[in-house]
């Protein structure tokens, strides 16, 4: 059995289970490996029947008798008595008709399940119970729960991971020896089959501490290797103009905030180097990205270099050109920016080519567009990437190419990146944070509902519709499906337009449509000829539409908090109040998290709070969809971290060579892509 074998050939799975591996992304041995248990019942201590108190219990009995029946249509209960020497106990299973007559009487059992009151009298409720072995699976010991879904449910993962656990047992090595000495760490087999079965709570103890090192030795190494490949590169210097500086702000429609002033300082630090710059800017929703990197811009252009800005739609790489025109307007620099975007027709896309080619456009701002070989920016002094984390590594460095030289590279988030985190994942950057807003911004209001006060909501909605705003509708799927009970956008969009929305002009828009069909819309809703526009997250990234003053987020217990906060940055965007909804599915009622949202207005605040309650994956979610996952670790692990982080330097420092590491330098190939933001 090799690791690439799919799992419906391993004893038990059928083509019906293989189906259902397939809704967990399980299909290979080495998925099932890796698909590592969401959390464990501690039932590893056997007592006698006479000791057991109500809770989580297990014992080991002979069963004396037992039989099933139903009580009335569709409730079956299964009643047995389980006897040791210290006394009797009374089991009971509901719907489980199969039980009884799978029971071996006078066969030594391990049973464990919840001892509790049922009618009156205390039993052990839908037990466990498999015959007393060297090596139980379901009972008798840290039992673990994988996650489950319909037709899938953990005693059965845990039946065939048992069954590979000798493939398992084989698994070589992925670290260097001399780190596993150094700090005392066990092997990967032994680390693989305790978070499975762990033999005790020390074991899976160790197990964790194993496997999350190694995530973070991976992360950690990856970053350090992009950061090398940088720092042996030499840039050309783009020289600070100080009266060019003083200019520029003075014909600003508004004061820069200090904050501003200060991220726009270091970025002039930066590119004064004759090394590439490598810089992050992190800033919420609002904050002015946008000025801040154009002041940067101005700089490279006056001193005849070219910048490109890349933005990760069409409408929005159209929003900011305009921006940048106004903005470059009263120093006379208005003419040398160049739109570039794939819905152009031939005849212009040929002459822009032409101008950037001569050097006559010298800021091209455009989408992924501006990556295509027909495109030669020969002076590309400086790399600007909106919204960083829409865009794969591949087209940083294809336009990275263009350039003569290394260009200094600017990326901008609004994905607030909590501290931690950003130093795990982007250790090899720079970071810039702008935290204050421009002032006089009024905070959005955010509510909770739930599906019962929907009518009232809409009243509230039609409202603002009649005093001429606009209405963001998310919902979290594009289409219906039958296993999520959640709302889609065509679904929705079918019922508020011929329900309770009819009289308004209402636009569908999701990531299915085709390219020209949804900037279309997009421009419709932004023209002000959609009054409601059911989207999807699509709409997530930055696009400016003023009139639109309510968010209304379907299913919000579904999305992370950085991404409701991002997606609510939408609206109150100008010195009109912006609302922002949130409809709670059915029978859901509201957590902390969604009490958090409500109450700040601090994308980093609730990063930090998601990343607390949830875990890393609700932020990476809005990061990067890859490889990435810190599935052990946990980023509040200082101890952990910086070890293994410290390793990742030593790895360095000693001149290893990563192609002796099979499995090590698979794994840091597909992360440096994901990570790497050069
Ligand atoms: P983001 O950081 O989300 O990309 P933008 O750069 O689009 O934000 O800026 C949002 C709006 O705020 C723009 O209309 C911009 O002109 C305005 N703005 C930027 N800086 C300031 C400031 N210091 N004072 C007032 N308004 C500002
Ligand atoms: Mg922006």
């Amino acid at each position: 059995m090799k690791l690439s074998n799919p799992v419906d050939e391993l004893k038990g799975v059928g083509s019906v289970l293989a189906k259902k591996y397939d809704v967990i992304g399980v299909n290979t041995v080495d998925d099932l490996i890796n698909f590592y248990p969401r959390r464990y019942d501690d039932y590893s201590k056997v007592e006698s029947i006479k000791q057991i108190k109500p809770g989580h219990v297990t014992i080991q009995a002979k069963i004396k008798q037992a039989r099933g029946r139903y009580v009335r249509r569709g409730l079956h209960i299964t009643e047995a008595v389980a006897s040791d020497q210290s006394a009797s106990v009374r089991l009971v299973w509901f719907n489980q008709p199969y039980r009884a007559k799978a029971i071996k009487l006078d066969a030594n059992y391990y049973i464990s399940g919840d001892f509790e009151l049922s009618r009156q009298r205390l039993a052990i409720m839908n037990p466990s119970m498999e015959l007393v072995s060297a090596f139980p699976v379901n009972t008798a010991r840290i039992v673990p729960i994988y996650r489950e879904t319909k037709g899938l449910r953990s005693f059965q993962v845990r039946k065939l991971i048992r069954q590979i656990a000798p493939i398992i047992k084989s698994l070589p090595e992925t670290l260097p020896s001399w780190l596993i000495t150094s700090q005392k760490l066990i092997s990967r087999a032994e680390a693989i089959i305790a978070i499975h079965f762990p033999g005790d709570q020390q074991m899976l103890d160790e197990a964790r501490r194993r496997l999350g090192f190694e995530e973070v030795f991976e992360l950690t190494l990856a970053a350090l290797l992009n950061k090398m490949e940088l720092t042996g590169e030499h840039a050309l210097n783009i020289k600070f103009d100080l009266n060019l500086a003083k200019d520029f702000i003075k014909h600003l429609p508004f004061q820069l905030t200090d904050n501003q002033r200060q991220v726009i300082w270091q970025i002039y630090q930066d590119i004064g180097r004759d090394q590439p710059m490598n810089r992050l800017v992190e800033g919420d929703v609002g904050s002015g990205k946008t000025v801040v990197a154009t002041m940067a811009a101005v700089m490279a252009i006056k001193q005849d270099f070219q910048v490109a800005f890349m933005a990760p739609t069409e409408l929005l790489a159209r929003q900011h050109a305009e921006t940048i025109q106004q903005l470059l307007k009263p120093l006379g620099l208005a003419d040398r920016v160049g739109l570039l975007v794939g819905s152009l027709k031939p005849n212009q896309k040929t002459k822009i080519q032409q101008d950037i080619k001569a050097g006559r456009t010298q800021f091209i701002v455009g989408t992924h567009a501006l990556t295509s070989q027909k495109v030669d920016i020969h002076r590309l002094g400086l790399i600007i990437i909106d919204e960083q984390h829409r865009f794969g590594v591949e087209q940083r460095k294809k336009l990275q190419a263009k350039a003569g030289h290394m260009p200094h590279i600017l990326s901008l988030t609004a994905t607030p990146i909590p501290r931690s985190l950003a130093l795990t994942l982007y250790g090899e950057l720079d970071i810039s944070v702008i935290s204050t807003k421009p002032a006089g911004r009024q905070p959005i209001i955010t509510k909770l509902y739930s599906p019962n006060s929907r009518p009232q909501l809409y009243q509230t909605i039609k409202q603002e519709l009649d005093s001429g705003r606009q209405v963001f509708v998310v919902c979290p799927i594009i289409t219906e499906s039958t296993s999520l009970a959640v709302e889609s956008a065509e679904h929705l969009y079918q019922q508020l337009s011929t329900g309770p929305f009819k009289s308004y002009r209402l636009g569908l828009l999701h990531g299915k449509l085709k390219n020209d069909l949804k900037d279309k819309v997009m421009s419709q809703f932004s023209a002000g000829q959609i009054d409601m526009l059911v989207t999807t997250t699509v709409i997530e990234v930055g696009v400016d539409v003023p009139n639109a003053s309510v968010m209304l987020i379907e299913n919000a217990e579904r999305f992370g908090l950085a991404q409701i906060h991002q997606l609510r940055g939408r609206v109150g965007r100008s010195h009109q109040q912006g609302y922002c909804y949130l409809m709670l599915g059915d029978s859901q009622s509201p957590s902390r998290r969604l009490k958090a949202i409500e109450q700040s207005n601090d994308g980093f605040k609730l990063a930090e709070l998601d990343l607390e309650i949830r875990g890393p994956g609700a932020i990476y979610g809005t990061i990067q969809h890859g490889v990435l996952d810190l599935r052990v670790a946990k980023l509040t692990d200082v101890k952990l971290i910086s070890a293994a982080r410290s390793a990742a330097q030593m790895f360095i420092d000693k001149g290893e060579n990563l192609v002796k590491y099979k499995h090590l330098s698979a794994r840091i190939l597909s992360l440096r892509a994901v990570t790497s933001l050069n």
